[in-house]
């Protein structure tokens, strides 16, 4: 199974800078990030209510991806039709964290893993279609919030809950099923797909922020019982 080839690129000023390091070192057997680079400085906006037409990210960003890689540009500037993952060409988009940024630092998430799923998304709709233009893309993605790699997330906090627990719902893995991938390729996807989940400490911080009388009463407990056990060695200590 060959791996498809990813150029990161920054383009503009980054307000949640995200670490390259962590990108380049993910394993993966569907897509090897070959290279990042930067573009500084955005123009002026040209649409409305400051956001970037796809002419005007494209016009920084120029195409040079061929058929069996991607052009993947991150920039924290609002883009068109309040997209926050908008195809450019046939191997190129641009992902902006503009308005989801925010959000996952409150909700305490990683935006390298919001990078991820979204280039899994990419690598999933290439795989599928061959290119990741607007209409191919459209013919992959869903509406409707399911946790799954492919959810469209019209609203932004789902994108959130979409990174919950990564998956593929049932109709996006028949899709894949249906298709003439190379073989392998479902499983792996999968796999990989599920790797990107919060760290254990995010995940007790949540549960914390959930359940706080249980959080409490958990620590009541177990700081009782740690005690009890202190008290037995010492006892145990001097008994002998
Ligand atoms: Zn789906």
């Amino acid at each position: 199974m060959s791996r498809t080839k990813i150029e990161i690129c920054s383009v503009g000023h980054q307000k949640f800078p995200f670490s390259t390091r962590i990108l380049r070192k993910w394993k993966s057997e569907l897509f090897e990030v070959t290279e990042f680079r930067d573009v500084q400085l955005l123009p002026n906006s040209d649409g409305d209510d400051y956001t970037y037409s796809d002419e005007s990210i494209a016009n920084v960003f120029p195409v040079t991806s061929t058929e069996d890689s991607i052009q993947f540009g991150i920039c924290s500037v609002p883009l068109a039709d309040s997209f926050y993952l908008r195809p450019l060409s046939e191997h190129s988009c641009i992902l902006s964290l503009s308005e989801l940024g925010l959000l996952l630092q409150a909700q305490n998430r990683r935006i390298e893993d919001f990078i991820l799923k979204n280039l899994y998304l990419a690598v999933g709709v290439h795989a599928l279609k061959n290119s990741i233009g607007l209409e191919q893309a459209l013919q992959v993605v869903h509406d409707e919030s399911r946790g799954c790699i492919f959810d469209m997330n019209p609203n932004r906090a789902d994108a959130v809950f979409s990174m919950e627990r990564l998956s593929l719902c049932a109709d996006c893995k028949a899709k894949l099923q249906r298709a003439s991938l190379p073989h392998g390729f479902l499983e792996q996807f999968e796999r990989e797909i599920r790797r990107i989940r919060p760290s254990l400490y995010q995940r007790i911080e949540a549960f914390v922020k959930k359940q706080p009388l249980v959080s409490i009463l958990v620590a009541v407990v177990v700081g009782l019982s740690l005690e009890l056990l202190g008290n037995f060695v010492y006892d145990w200590l001097r008994g002998r």
